[in-house]
């Protein structure tokens, strides 16, 4: 009787699933129990960690999916009521690409990013590219805010191999959501990490962008050194669900750290007496850059 085999799904498409395993990759589908389960959210997703039963044909069965240290997830609004469609299992770190300019920065999406990560419990860390239209100096004023907050920036320029080794040392060996606006040179960042993922991603990325499965994670690209990079969907599809006003502040976490110094517990950090943001606001400890993405965020109005 042939033994289970352990692996990782790293490919999705049409009903088979791909998993890498250490006797080759294999062309799996899901056991029929597992389909049932699979009503009001998905059981299995990309990154996952199976067990496979391999055939005679040479294909394979998904007969165990292990569980999973974290998750990206989004809700799908569908007719029958939301799906809850994970779309990166096992995921380590969220990197958010940006260009310094060309084109400009906008760092209201990236701090929507960053709520997104801090409510899914996701580190993230920032890819500030195109360094060499700038210059370092201004590329930190433009990003020099973050790192305080826990969130790492690595600065690149692809043109001229800046900040590329960092690159490599950040996804090596972890499984990484890349997001980002286009133009920002994630492609270009990721040939010069490896030759053709860059192609590689930007082709299947592009495949599923047409139609109705832009939401999709559908690939893991496996890095040479270890580790393996996904490129996630835009903001639009990954968006906040769920999520009340008042819970937002923590998911800054300058403001997370002081609203418990606020006079009243239920403080919105805009008008009120004795409003610990406001004064660390008024003392230049919280960027107001970065104030006004929460107020946003909070209060409505798009980037
Ligand atoms: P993507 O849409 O994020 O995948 O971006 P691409 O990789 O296609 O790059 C968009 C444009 O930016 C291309 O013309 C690249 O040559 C250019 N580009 C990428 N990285 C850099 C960089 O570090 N500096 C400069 N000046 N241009 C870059
Ligand atoms: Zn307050």
């Amino acid at each position: 009787e042939a033994s289970l085999i352990p692996g990782r799904v790293i490919r999705l498409q049409s009903g088979f699933y791909t998993v890498e395993t250490p006797q080759g990759t294999w062309t799996c589908k899901l056991r029929g129990r597992f389909k049932l389960e699979q009503k009001d959210g998905d059981v299995i997703s990309v990154g996952d960690c199976v067990q496979i039963l391999p055939l005679s044909d040479g294909t394979g069965v998904i007969e165990v999916i292990e569980p999973r240290h974290s998750e990206l997830v989004r809700m799908d609004p569908r007719p029958r009521g939301e799906y809850r469609q994970i779309l990166l299992a096992n995921i380590d770190q969220i990197v958010a690409v940006f260009a310094c300019a060309n084109p400009e920065p906008r760092l209201r999406m990236l701090d929507r990013f960053l709520v997104i990560a801090e409510k899914q419990g996701i580190p993230a860390v920032i890819i500030a590219n195109k360094v060499d239209l700038v210059g370092m100096e201004r590329a930190r004023e433009l990003f020099g805010m973050y790192p305080p907050l826990g969130y790492p920036v690595i600065y690149t320029s692809v043109r001229q191999g800046v900040g590329l080794d960092e690159v490599r040392e950040c996804l090596r060996g972890k499984i990484t959501g890349l997001a980002g606006p286009s133009g920002v040179g994630k492609s270009s960042l990721l040939n010069a990490i490896q030759p053709h993922l860059g192609l590689a991603v930007r082709e299947v990325s592009e495949a599923s962008g047409k139609g109705r499965h832009t939401t999709v994670v559908r690939q893991l690209f496996r890095l040479e050194m270890g580790g393996y990079v996904a490129d996630l969907p835009g903001l639009r599809a990954l968006a906040l669900w769920d999520t009340q006003p008042e819970e937002l502040d923590g998911y800054f976490p300058e403001l997370r750290d002081r609203v418990a110094q606020c006079q009243f517990s239920d403080c919105t950090h805009t008008t009120e007496p004795g409003c610990a943001v406001l004064a660390a606001l008024e003392r230049g400890e919280i960027h107001p850059a970065r104030y006004e993405s929460y107020l946003r965020m909070r209060f409505g109005g798009e980037e």
